[in-house]
């Protein structure tokens, strides 16, 4: 193995895990909004260490990543992926409170708006 005995580290303040595929099956009835949320600390190897913290900061001169805990991580390599953060607003005329009336569904939003994506749907068949 080329990392033999390396050690890693993640860096997510995030302590509940998504399953956003799942979202999917919730906004179609088949599972309940808590299917898809899970401890992120259920999914960790043996051997990895969480903080629990954001990233706040990377200096990749000095090869460190600063948290808005004030903890300074230094790292050999560094993977960096944040995802992506929605923006409903920059839909023009939809608002996520609009989620469950007239037929309105959002099941990206989260597992909340998916299982009410649902109950627009059911209304509807
Ligand atoms: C409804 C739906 C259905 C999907 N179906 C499928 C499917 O069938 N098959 C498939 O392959 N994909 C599917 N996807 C896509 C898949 O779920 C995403 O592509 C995947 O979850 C993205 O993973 P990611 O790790 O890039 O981002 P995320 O899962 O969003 O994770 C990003 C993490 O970065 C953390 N983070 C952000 N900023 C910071 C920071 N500053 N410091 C520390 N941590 C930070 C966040 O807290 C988060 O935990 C689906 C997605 C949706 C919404």
């Amino acid at each position: 193995m080329r990392l033999d005995g390396a050690k890693i580290t993640l860096v997510d303040a995030r302590a509940e895990h998504l399953y956003q595929p799942g979202l999917s099956l919730v906004a179609a009835g088949l599972k309940p909004a808590g299917y898809t949320v899970s401890n992120t600390t259920d999914w960790l190897p043996q051997g990895i260490t969480l903080v629990a913290e954001h990233a706040a900061a990377i200096d990749p001169i000095a090869k460190t990543v600063a948290t808005t805990g004030g903890q300074s991580i230094p790292y050999d390599f560094l993977v960096v992926a944040p995802g992506l953060v929605l923006d409903h607003d920059a839909i023009e005329g939809f608002s996520l409170d609009m989620v469950d009336q007239n037929g309105i569904g959002a099941l990206y939003a989260g597992p909340h708006y998916a299982a009410k994506t649902w109950e627009a749907a059911s209304k509807f068949t």
